[in-house]
């Protein structure tokens, strides 16, 4: 009998397990995948809020050591305008990229060492339950036989296509289909000099890189969802004609680079999902799944974490239930997500810039301290709410 069962051995799953473990609780964490191992679905760009939490973990140095530098120069071009500027409200005052391999090692050697249990290659199948109340899961070895385990609650941190969601029936709500996001073309380099981390904003498209691990970048373009995709055989062609037009200084310094890895692609959907129920609850992806272009789905899912272990531990210790603690869960993270996800949702159309865009833009030129606010919603250290308020935008056009 566990205290807790964690379905997803990777950022989400990994950090709670973890925050529960070194809290003394019996932490059990299940994964069909060999882990470590990388996620090629992925740009690794970790912002401020969610560096800050691994600098409180005492895991940024582990992850600084895999090779991979902090992130402290951030700029977004805008054709017309480069807006160069630094999130507030930091602890750390950086990003960070790292590869998945590096970041989920660092993470699940934290939960390990705090004394959780790992299996490895069991795939999750169903919840185990008395009455309504969810008390375990049944899974699959991969040689077939048959394997359960049983725990006060059962975490699911097995990501977007969640199958611990999908056995609870938790409730899905502002969903949005691929179509209505981004399409993200990417790869890996070496040899491209970069300046921290790099956006171009152009009619359509968004082009991106940013610094890995051992001196790779990841650099790429992305595009609606409804819009047309290149073929395989021709995404080198579509992804160079693309950087050569729209951010011709970023196609020269890829040229004097070499691409190390195949070409990556794709596009989710989004939604959100209800976060807990009679001994369950839903972390990171599983519970919400945001567009990938602010780059906010692994802050996301430290920041559940966080929030769920804490939480968990309370109602575990006593006197309130676990039900009880939970009851919180979901209006906790949704007060962050929710709106961090309709941005993101609001960015991916990537329609051209309304008239009163291009006027936000060119009133926070030459403004540092706005500048600094509007990076803060990407580094997760602004909410939208407090940057787009009618009061902080009349600050803003005021002196403008
Ligand atoms: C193209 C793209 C680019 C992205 N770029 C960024 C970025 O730059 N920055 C950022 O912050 N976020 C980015 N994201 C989002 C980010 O990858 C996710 O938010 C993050 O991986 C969520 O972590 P997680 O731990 O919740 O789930 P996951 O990382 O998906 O881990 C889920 C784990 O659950 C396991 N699992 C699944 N099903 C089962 C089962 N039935 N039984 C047992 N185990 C199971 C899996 O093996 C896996 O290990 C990007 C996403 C995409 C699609």
């Amino acid at each position: 009998m566990y205290d807790a069962i964690v379905v997803g051995g990777r950022c989400g799953g990994a950090a709670t397990a973890m925050l529960l473990a070194r809290q003394g609780h019996k932490v059990l964490i299940v994964d069909q995948a060999k882990l470590p191992s990388d996620v090629r679905l992925s740009t690794h760009l970790i912002w401020h809020a969610g560096v800050d939490l691994l600098h409180k973990w005492g895991l940024l140095d582990a992850v600084k050591a895999t090779n991979c530098p902090l992130l402290t120069s951030f700029s977004l071009d805008l054709g017309e305008l480069v807006l160069r500027g630094q999130p507030p409200g930091t602890t750390v005052g950086a990003a960070i990229g790292p590869r998945r391999l590096a970041l989920d090692k660092v993470l699940l050697d934290a939960a390990l060492t705090a004394g959780a249990e790992l299996r490895q290659g069991v795939t999750f199948e169903d919840v185990l339950k008395d009455g309504d109340r969810v008390t375990g899961i049944r899974g699959r070895l991969q040689d077939g036989s048959a394997f359960t385990a049983h725990a006060r609650i059962v975490v699911g941190a097995d990501g977007t296509h969640s199958r611990v969601a999908r056995a609870v029936g938790a409730e899905s709500y502002n969903e949005f289909p691929k179509e209505a996001g981004s399409y993200n073309l990417y790869s890996y380099f070496r040899g491209v000099e970069l300046d921290g981390v790099e956006f171009f904003s152009r009619p359509e498209r968004m082009i991106y890189a940013w610094e890995t691990n051992d001196g790779r970048s990841v650099i790429g373009v992305i595009q609606p969802g409804r819009a047309s995709r290149p073929a395989r055989e021709d995404m080198g062609a579509h992804f160079q004609s693309e950087l050569a037009t729209l951010a011709p200084g970023l196609a020269a310094r890829v040229q004097a680079g070499q691409r190390d890895d195949e070409w990556l692609s794709g596009a989710i959907g989004a939604f959100c999902r209800q976060a807990a129920g009679p001994g369950w609850c839903l972390v990171g992806d599983a519970g919400v799944t945001m567009d990938p272009i602010t780059a906010a789905g692994i802050s996301n899912a430290l920041r559940d974490a966080e929030l769920a272990a804490t939480l968990i531990h309370e109602g575990l210790q006593g006197p309130a239930s676990l039900d009880d603690s939970l009851a919180t869960y979901q209006a906790r993270r949704d007060a962050v997500s929710v709106p961090l996800q309709q941005f993101a949702q609001e960015m991916a159309k990537l329609a051209p810039p309304t008239e009163d865009v291009i006027k936000l833009f060119m009133a926070l030129a030459g403004n540092q301290e706005q500048i600094d606010n509007y990076y803060g919603v990407f580094g997760q250290t602004v909410t939208p709410m407090a940057f787009f308020d009618p009061t902080n935008m009349a600050r803003i056009f005021a002196p403008a």
